[in-house]
């Protein structure tokens, strides 16, 4: 007999809006992993469970869905071809080969993965010893992966969803979400609350675009998810 969560994977499936069929959406998620020596590292809370349940849902409904994640401790949903990578310009250069030079291999781009702002600018390939009372680690910033494919991008392909995570209010969050938006040259931010959205099963996020914001209560992940794909699918309508 196939595993139980096979089963309700293909029922959900059966019982799916099937509005990204033909589609390629690909999802990152997770952390990025940044190794200072060959024991230790610099990374962040993301667990990585918004960007797997993107994932997921969108196979449900149809698409074709690639997902690079960074190092997390989750199955790869039904149907996702799923790629790991650790570090920040891993994920840059495995997002490069799926998009390609023009950007024509995906319809969408959901960037959900906490990508680490920086890197360790030497990193040691033998274990540091301890030696010192304080130690200083010098860090490089790394690449804002959306916001270089957003200035990449020519025309209104792939759509570019980004993530907010903040810690301030609401009315901030929706401001920093669309400032971001702006930044970034992407379609709509996807802004939370790090108490909120970080390692949790549920969420609560604003979908803000250019000219409005939208809530999506507390739900599970994959309702969250189902919110945003709703809003792709019907980008995608207005777009044809
Ligand atoms: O600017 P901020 O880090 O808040 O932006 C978050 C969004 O930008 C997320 O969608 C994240 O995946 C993406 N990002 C990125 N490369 C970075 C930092 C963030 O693509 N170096």
């Amino acid at each position: 007999m196939s595993e139980p969560e096979r089963i309700v994977g293909a029922i959900r499936c059966l019982l799916a809006e099937r509005d990204l069929v033909g589609r390629h959406i690909v999802v990152t998620a997770g952390p990025t992993v940044e190794d200072i020596d060959p024991v230790r590292y610099v990374t962040n809370r993301s667990s990585g469970k918004m960007g797997f349940a993107i994932a997921e849902r969108a196979a449900e409904r149809g698409a074709r869905v690639t997902l690079v994640a960074g190092p997390v401790s989750l199955q790869t949903p039904q149907g996702v071809e799923r790629t790991d990578v650790r570090g920040a310009l891993e994920m840059q250069a495995s997002l490069d080969r799926v998009l390609g030079k023009a950007l024509d291999g995906a319809d969408a781009l959901i960037m959900a993965a906490a990508v680490a702002d920086y890197r360790v600018a030497d990193v040691a390939d033998k274990k540091l010893k301890r030696e010192a009372n304080t130690m200083t680690l010098s860090l490089l910033k790394n690449p804002d992966i959306l916001a270089g494919i957003g200035q990449r991008r020519t025309g209104q392909w792939p759509i570019l969803v980004g993530f907010a995570v903040e810690t301030a209010d609401d009315d901030a969050l929706i401001q920093l979400g669309r400032q971001k938006l702006q930044e970034k040259r992407i379609d709509v931010v996807v802004a939370n609350h790090a108490s909120e959205a970080l390692g949790a099963d549920t969420n609560r996020v604003w979908l803000v675009t250019e000219t409005e914001q939208q809530l999506v209560s507390t739900a599970p992940k994959l309702v969250v998810a189902d919110a945003i794909l709703g809003w792709l699918a019907r980008t995608f309508a207005e777009q044809k």
